[in-house]
């Protein structure tokens, strides 16, 4: 993950740049509970953390926002950042320990079968495209077991605006690819991930087993959204071909998407 002298074939035709949360897995609120122990840590409040929503937003997007709302100057917010993390990933890996024992980390319908086929691919590049800080997506994914599949990934760490981070996804699965004339496909579940897609120039993939149902992802301009990932055939062909608007797969769906 995010090591771009791992090998890749030349032949790759899409790159595939997943969101971690609500799109891959849901980690029963492990995300929540750290970032709120390194807020009140650091900066002795953790504002308004219940009434707010972390889904679509950027690791430090989410302390600017939770301790601005509190009334921090946004100068001093930054300058006490660099300490959040490691407060943060600390707590982050405890959490995540004891959900994992408790078989509390949730994969979502689907995504062991679909990362495990596409892994096997030649002509697809599987890329992270999230939120999170580096080390916290390492860790979220090392819970849940699909660290391997990633050869590269873009991250919080990488630029506070995901718009950004999309671009940074994309200079970095390029940079794997060589020529750049693969397609790009961003996989997730919120409008903001759709707005990712856009910004690259990609095919936007959503799936409602996030906070966002099907008419909200549509509604934001999806190019196909899913119920869920169940049927991998199906979901292989959309990514493949980048066609299938409007597609929709059958299982149950829902869950609340956040970290
Ligand atoms: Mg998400």
């Amino acid at each position: 993950m995010g090591d771009i002298s791992v090998g890749a074939p030349l032949s790759v035709r899409v790159r595939v740049l997943f969101d971690i949360d609500g799109t891959l897995l849901l980690t029963d609120g492990a995300g929540r509970t750290a970032i709120r122990a390194a807020l009140e840590a650091v900066y002795g409040t953790a504002g308004d953390l219940e009434d707010y929503t972390f889904h679509g937003k950027t690791d430090p997007q989410i302390v600017v926002e939770l301790m601005t709302g509190a009334g921090l100057p946004k100068a001093e917010v930054r300058r006490l950042m660099p300490e959040v993390w490691p407060a943060y990933l600390d707590r982050l890996e405890g959490e995540l320990a004891v959900r994992r024992s408790e078989g509390r980390i949730k994969l979502l319908p689907g995504i062991v079968d679909l990362l495990e086929t596409l892994s096997g691919r030649e002509d697809v590049l599987l890329g992270l495209l999230t939120g999170n800080i580096e080390e916290g997506a390492r860790r979220k994914l090392e819970a849940a077991g699909l660290a391997a599949h990633f050869k590269i990934g873009a991250y919080g760490s990488d630029s506070e605006i995901r718009s950004e981070i999309a671009r940074v996804a994309e200079e970095r699965s390029r940079s794997v690819c060589g020529n750049g004339a693969s397609a790009v496909v961003v996989v997730g579940d919120t409008p903001e991930d759709v707005r990712c897609a856009r910004a690259v120039g990609g095919f936007a993939m959503a799936v409602a087993t996030g906070r966002h149902g099907i008419e909200e992802l549509v509604a934001a301009g999806a190019d196909a959204v899913f119920e869920d990932f169940s049927d991998t055939e199906k979901v292989i062909h959309c990514l493949l071909t980048q066609s299938g608007k409007g597609t929709l797969t059958g299982g149950a769906g829902g869950g609340s998407g956040d970290r």
